[in-house]
């Protein structure tokens, strides 16, 4: 076994690399960028090496820094984690001509697999059973569009290099053909530098079933059964469960036994993810393989006991695989959650910022939970913005799922948008835990998901409320020092003078709320819905004890100066989260800055100009489509906020913005 590793990658995954190796005796080294100087990773490592800027181009993507700083610090194996370098083969080569195990598959078999249409040749020849489609070398969009007649629509054409969803296009019909294979190209192109396609049957109601394969150097390979990873956004997975639901024994073998030809077929080594694509019925095609550990594998560790990551350092020292195949038993049921940073309301746009207060779930003998961050860190545009994995194992998967409901309820995240509660909200959906389960789940539920989105009630605003009167309360002290600063402040009145008004915003709404002091010490508080009586007092944990109208609970309320300089209030209660702006009456370029907001459309991240759809002088409708920013590796498309008119372009295509740059200037008609 090795002595000492180096692993090449950051955030949650470079932490539980960390965890095994630590375990195991394992001395570790840790890379990191600007930007994760004082990550969680660094901390967390015995050793760490600064290996360049913040862009992952200038740094984790660098092979030969990497394999300079395992030199440097005598690492013996390299674990490229997931993303960044773990599928490259040439680094997979550099590393063996340096000296350096790579703790992944050899890299023929990454070649094998790196594109989606070489790899659908290889399964073909491997009788493992493929989606209809064309994978061919011919790239004529006459011959592409023939194709797509022949396997009959609607299709998916994917970008043969393709990953996390990118360069993939759906199309409904033959003369959305064109269109949809420039687009899908344009993507593949600037993603990964190479425009090639394929075209499937795309099937309407998926399940992403996958197998987890493992193979040694001893002629060892063998599944650690599935994986269901069919709650997606983007076409990206939100939640993943294992074993998935009503999979029988038979059809697991089958998927099982092709997953494993399909590793024999390209001489694989290591942990590798096998892709299938099911339909309802269970008929099941091959997708693509993940030559490399992925995201998911802590639901396969829980139900199976096994550590995978340990498994990878064994088979790559020139071990045998820990367990043979009648050796593994499926216990239980496992779900994760990816605590994203992100907004769902906004086409799950990525949110960046410091996690001024950050409360994940305890872990437990039913609970783990794998992050790269703590408090104080900060979320930046320049990696994945997934904040945790939140996973849980219990005895079935309705207990599993209620547990999950319940820990997605305590996480507290304040200084991100986070997805929490619509993880919260499928955990809970009543379908979803029947049993119904396809890629189209949140598409389809999206009114009932998203519900937990809808505007703030009386119960919000009245803690928010609350919130704010006890902090006034907090310095009541000082409340009767002629020269204190507070009686200066706002041109509020004192609780005891009467009355107090806090306003709010909660989006576009403007509410303000009355509140008055009762002559027994509680307050009556006048709310949207009518007036309630109401309590409030500080717990010694900082927390706000609140009665309201029969009521009494608990809340957390987080006070926050945003970037734009207005203060947020971020509540907590009931297991739900709700953040609303405080409007200060006497700060008027709040009102400013609400006015100017619609004028302008900004970058609502840092990125790239990759289209404009837009001239100066052009008239527009409210929802059309502006221009598309690429930031965080995915595109958004930026929509006028109004009818109008285009007053003027500031950025031309190909351009660097920074956040909140005034990219359009628009005028509303
Ligand atoms: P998986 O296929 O393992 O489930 P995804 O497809 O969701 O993962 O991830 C998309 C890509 O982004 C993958 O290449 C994955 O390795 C990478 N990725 C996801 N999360 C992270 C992270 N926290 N750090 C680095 N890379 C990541
Ligand atoms: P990536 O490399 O981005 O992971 P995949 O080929 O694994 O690309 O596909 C990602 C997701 O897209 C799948 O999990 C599935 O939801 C959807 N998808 C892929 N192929 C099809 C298809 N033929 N029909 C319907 N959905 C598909
Ligand atoms: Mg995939």
């Amino acid at each position: 076994m090795f002595s000492k590793i180096l692993i090449a990658n950051r955030g949650e995954i470079a932490c539980r690399v960390i965890k095994t190796a630590r375990r195991l005796g394992i001395k570790t080294v840790a890379v990191f960028s600007d930007a994760d100087r004082g990550a969680r990773h660094v901390a967390m490592a015995d050793e760490a090496v600064h290996i360049g800027p913040s862009p992952a181009r200038e740094s984790y993507l660098l092979a030969d820094r990497i394999i300079d700083a395992a030199r440097r610090t005598g690492a013996q194996a390299i674990h490229p984690g997931y993303g960044f370098l773990s599928e490259n083969a040439g680094f997979a080569e550099a590393c063996a001509k340096a000296g350096l195990v790579f703790i992944g598959p050899p890299p023929a078999a990454i070649r094998a697999m790196g594109s989606k249409s070489e790899a659908k040749k290889i399964m073909e020849k491997a009788k493992v059973p493929l989606v209809p489609g064309y994978h061919g070398d011919d790239q004529s969009p006459e011959l592409l569009a023939k194709e797509a007649g022949r396997i009959g629509f609607p299709v998916l054409i994917k970008a043969s290099a393709g990953g996390g969803g990118k360069g993939m296009r759906v199309v409904e019909s033959a003369d959305k053909f064109a269109d949809a294979l420039a687009g899908a190209k344009r993507e593949a192109k600037a993603a990964f530098a190479d425009d090639h396609v394929l075209v499937e049957k795309y099937l309407t109601r998926p399940r992403h079933i996958e197998i987890q394969v493992f193979a040694d150097g001893h002629g060892g390979c063998l599944y650690l059964f599935e994986r269901d990873c069919s709650i997606q956004r983007r076409h990206q997975k939100v939640i993943e469960e294992a074993p998935a639901p009503n999979m029988d024994t038979a059809r697991r073998k089958a998927m099982g036994e092709a997953a494993v030809a399909a590793a024999k077929a390209i001489g694989y080594q290591g942990a590798g993810t096998v892709e299938f694509i099911a339909d309802q019925d269970g008929t099941f095609f091959f997708m693509e393989m993940n030559t490399r550990l992925q995201v998911e594998h802590p639901v396969t560790e829980m139900i199976t006991g096994q550590d995978l990551v340990e498994w990878q350092l064994v088979v790559a020292a020139g071990g045998k695989m820990p367990r043979t195949q009648d050796q593994l038993r499926i216990d239980g049921h496992a779900v994760e959650v990816r605590l994203y940073a992100e907004d769902p309301a906004r086409n799950f746009l990525p949110s960046t910022g410091t996690l001024v207060h950050l409360k994940l779930p305890e872990e437990g003998a039913h609970v783990r939970v794998d992050t790269g961050v703590r408090q104080g860190d900060t979320v930046t545009p320049f990696y994945d913005p997934m904040i945790a994995k939140v996973i849980v194992h219990d005895r079935d998967r309705t207990s599993a799922l209620r547990r999950m409901a319940a820990l997605m309820s305590e996480t507290e995240v304040v200084g991100v948008t986070t997805n929490a509660s619509l993880l919260r909200a499928l955990c809970a959906h009543p379908a979803f835990v029947g049993g119904e389960i396809d890629t189209g789940f949140i598409e389809r539920h999206r009114d009932s998901l998203f519900a937990a989105l809808a505007p703030a009630d009386d119960r919000a605003f009245a803690v928010a409320t609350l919130a704010r009167l006890a902090e006034w309360q907090d310095r009541e002290p000082t409340a009767g020092d002629p020269h204190s600063p507070w009686n200066e402040q706002n041109g509020f009145r004192l609780l005891d003078e009467g009355h107090d008004e806090v306003r709010w915003k909660d989006g576009e709404r403007d509410v303000t709320v009355i509140a008055r002091r009762l002559r027994d010490g509680g307050l009556r508080l006048e709310l949207p819905g009518g007036a309630q009586e109401a309590r409030v007092q500080r717990t010694d944990d900082g927390k706000l004890a609140i009665g309201l109208g029969g009521d009494t609970f608990v809340a957390t309320v987080v006070r926050r100066v945003a970037i734009d300089g207005g203060v947020d209030y971020t509540l907590f209660s009931d297991g739900r989260s709700r953040r609303l702006r405080l409007v200060d009456p006497l700060d008027l370029s709040m009102y400013e800055a609400a006015g100017a907001a619609e004028a302008t459309v900004r970058a609502p991240l840092p990125g790239k100009i990759i289209d404009l759809r837009v001239k100066a002088g052009d008239t527009v409708s409210k929802g059309q489509p502006l221009l598309v920013l690429e930031a965080m590796k995915m595109e958004h498309t930026l929509a006028a906020p109004a009818d109008g008119t285009i007053k003027s372009v500031r950025y031309a295509v190909g351009e660097q913005v920074n956040e909140g740059a005034e990219l359009v200037e628009f005028e509303a008609s």
